[in-house]
């Protein structure tokens, strides 16, 4: 529709006003920090700055020198203050005891925005608490930003099986939550020299409360798995290569460039390759400094896992595809007649 969209205007009463500041959970496992914290740090940083508020993190595990280690992280990446909740019962994830623990340092200092990341742990964990406290929370978020004139947190994400991306406001509730998945922001540089407030914050938990006990922890072997979130070159290939035997076009650009290898869901769909190389919507979020997609039309479910790369070469034979909307090269043509010539070509530097 052309019709100019009304926008709703928002009051916020006293007690919504109350709620000062813009928190981010820093998520670990075992001591080590998930990095979609301190992405999340670095667009919180943002944030607050807009708002004129301080940035906090909120760390939780088990008493000991990492929790301290992590809050001088968090400020490294730009926090301000850091509450840390240390008790052995917050050892190992588990949704009770860091929902209940969240949710009451929630309600004792009243964040404006409570940001986590759209992890397995972050996902479990944003929607009990979200539940808890009775607000609003946008999951897989693309892009977070401050209303300048109402000063809520708009939250887009996409919708519709991705087809269009829509703006979200939590109205009337506070915090105003929204999770982000890995990648989807950039990475801050850290600034070792920053320091900041830790407050401790007691949540008097005790182990004999909780139902779940954890009996095991097995670490997932990540080394044959593709790193394709870290990777620095990333070649892509879809349905335009026309068959499996295809596909080792793209595997041996990907090996000459030092690269991973990417696919659309369609490719994924035919069997041409393996379910943990699919970048997208529904797959992973890449942010490389070269992307070449072969045989993709760029749909928009493809198009926002790879969107971020810093450089995007497009091989389509539609010179009309609409990934050449949004590639910085295209190059019309046969990608199984290009994908090989370019192997020749940066084989030879
Ligand atoms: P096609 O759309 O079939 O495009 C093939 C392209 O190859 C065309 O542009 C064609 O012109 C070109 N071509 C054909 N022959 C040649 C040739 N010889 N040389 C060069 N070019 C050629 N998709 C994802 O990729 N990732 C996701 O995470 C994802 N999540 C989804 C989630 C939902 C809820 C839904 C509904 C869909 C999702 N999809 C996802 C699917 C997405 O909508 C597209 O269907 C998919 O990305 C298309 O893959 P493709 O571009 O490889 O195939």
């Amino acid at each position: 529709t052309d019709k100019p969209i009304k926008k709703r205007k928002i009051k916020l009463d006293e007690e919504l006003l109350a709620y000062k500041g813009v928190w981010v959970f820093v998520e670990s496992e075992r001591g080590h920090v998930h990095p979609v914290s301190w992405e999340l740090m670095g667009q919180g940083r943002r944030l607050a700055d807009q708002l004129g508020v301080e940035l906090c993190g909120v760390v939780m595990g088990a008493p000991g020198p990492d929790l301290e280690a992590q809050c001088r992280a968090a400020f490294a990446y730009g926090a301000d203050r850091c509450y840390r909740i240390a008790s052995p019962v917050l050892a190992e994830y588990r949704n009770v005891p860091f929902t209940r623990a969240l949710t009451d340092l929630v309600n004792a200092h009243k964040p404006e925005i409570l940001l986590l990341g759209a992890t397995t742990l972050g996902r479990d964990l944003a929607g009990s608490v979200a539940t808890t406290l009775k607000t609003g929370l946008t999951a897989d978020c693309t892009e977070l930003a401050i209303d300048p004139e109402d000063r809520c947190l708009l939250s887009t994400r996409p919708t519709f099986g991705g087809s269009l991306l829509c703006t979200i406001v939590t109205l009337n509730y506070r915090p105003q939550m929204a999770t982000v998945r890995h990648r989807v922001m950039p990475m801050p540089d850290p600034q070792p020299e920053r320091t900041g407030l830790i407050v401790d914050f007691e949540a008097g938990l005790i182990e004999t409360d909780i139902v779940t006990k954890v009996l095991e922890f097995i670490p997932d072997d990540q080394r044959d798995k593709p790193q394709l979130p870290y990777a620095e070159i990333v070649v892509s290939g879809g349905k335009g290569l026309g068959k499996a035997e295809n596909f080792k076009h793209v595997w041996d650009l990907a090996k000459v460039l030092g690269g991973e290898v990417g696919a659309s869901r369609a490719a994924i769909h035919a069997g041409w390759i393996s379910a943990d190389r699919q970048v997208g919507q529904t797959g992973k979020t890449v942010r490389p400094a070269l992307y070449i997609a072969a045989g993709i039309s760029g749909a928009i479910q493809h198009r926002v896992g790879m969107e971020g790369a810093d450089c995007i070469i497009a091989i389509n034979n539609d010179p009309n595809a609409p990934i050449f909307d949004f590639a910085h090269y295209a190059i019309v043509g046969d990608c199984n007649q290009v994908l090989p010539a370019l192997g020749r070509t940066f084989a030879g530097y």
